[in-house]
């Protein structure tokens, strides 16, 4: 092109850009944030009690029940696949939950015994791109991050056997399975199995942190099943070497719902132990509410469908708008997940910055 012609593509770029600074817009979408509307679905969770604070023969405004309610330990269990023995009901967040886990193992050992902070350069696998708290978490604890390639299926898992094969420092694995933040992937069934398989090369103090925070979070009625890790585990005679976290933060009122912690009776022994140091119990009253308006694994489900009406056509929206304007040329590629918060844009090289700047100065805020 000319110079001439160039130059009148730059202002009428520019024009286009300022007109869309115009708009004045104010999208946050660097988190899974649900959206006002969607909050509204849960709703029901104020009051809904009715001055009945009794549940599995408790009465709810006491102290006690370290574990949580039995009837959140089932719901729990039933949605992340596990028997309610091997889940925890706890309070409203599940990366507490995860730092917890990380303090204890590093404090005293995830199995009690065989404490990290006694080794030296304790290492993690991070798959990545991947989500960036867990990755804040290592780098409080000074454990290396180690990363692994993503693929469409999950972990590169050549890469990750390989590395864990070789190096026993190498003490777990930040794990998000089903439309894990940012590119939305599930892991193919082959993926969970090699994954559950790891505990029999790793070091015995090796633990996989399996956050499912998006396992009931599908938008279509034929999204993709995410094989049971446990099951896998029990095959492989690993069934200590996960520890499993869920919540229901983005499907109830987010960061004010239950979280939940799922793994062999033994790991949760261990972590008991020292969460009865740091707390009584957790709060009973909201787990009540959440149980009255939830009480089953299908009334979450037909919940999770009335949340993706809200979200389903504004992924579509996204997604057609990425087609329209980038459809055609090499500018850049994304993913199209069928579920999560997630969709995930790459540029061409160097340019990511620039775009997550002209973006943020136009009102969205994208996550770099
Ligand atoms: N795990 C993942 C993968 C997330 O994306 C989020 C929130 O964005 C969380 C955990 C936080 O969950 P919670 O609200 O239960 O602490």
């Amino acid at each position: 092109a000319s110079r001439a012609q160039l130059e009148s593509w730059r202002d009428e770029l520019r024009a286009q850009y300022a007109a869309y600074q115009q708009r004045k817009l104010a999208l946050d979408l660097t988190r899974g944030k649900p959206s006002a509307e969607q909050l509204a679905l849960a709703d029901a969770l104020d009051g809904n009690l009715g001055g009945n604070y009794t549940l599995d023969g408790t009465d709810l405004r006491n102290y006690g029940g370290l574990e949580g309610l039995p009837s959140a330990r089932k719901l729990g269990a039933d949605i992340l696949g596990l028997d309610p023995a091997e889940v925890l009901a706890g309070g409203n967040s599940s990366l507490t939950m995860m730092y917890q886990a990380m303090l204890y193992a590093w404090m005293l050992g995830p199995d009690g015994k065989n404490a990290w902070r006694n080794e030296s350069n304790i290492k993690f696998l991070c798959p990545s791109p991947g989500y960036d708290r867990h990755f804040a978490i290592c780098e409080q604890f000074g454990i290396e991050m180690i990363t692994v390639r993503l693929t469409d299926n999950g972990p590169d898992m050549d890469q990750v056997e390989a590395l864990v094969k070789a190096d026993p420092s190498i003490k777990g694995m930040w794990c998000v399975p089903k439309y894990g933040n940012p590119t939305g992937c599930v892991y193919s069934a082959d993926t969970v199995d090699r994954i559950a398989a790891l505990g029999k090369i790793a070091a015995r103090n090796f633990r996989v942190f399996w956050d499912n925070a998006y396992v009931v979070h599908d938008l279509t009625d034929d999204a993709p099943a995410l094989a049971n890790i446990m099951e896998r585990c029990r095959v492989h005679g690993t069934e200590h070497s996960v520890l499993q976290f869920t919540s229901t933060s983005k499907i109830t009122h987010a960061g004010a719902g239950i979280a939940f912690m799922g793994g062999s009776k033994e790991n949760l022994a261990v972590f008991c132990k020292q969460l009865g140091i740091a707390t009584i119990g957790p709060d009973k009253v909201n787990q009540a509410r959440h149980l009255k308006m939830l009480p089953d694994v299908a009334a979450v489900q037909a919940h999770m469908r009335k949340h993706a009406a809200i979200l389903k056509p504004r992924f579509d929206c996204v997604l057609q708008h990425l087609e329209q304007a980038f459809g055609d040329s090499d500018l850049g590629d994304w993913t199209s997940p069928v579920g999560g918060y997630f969709v995930s844009f790459n540029t061409r090289p160097g340019l990511a910055t620039t775009v997550v700047k002209l973006a943020a100065e136009a009102g969205v805020k994208l996550t770099p």
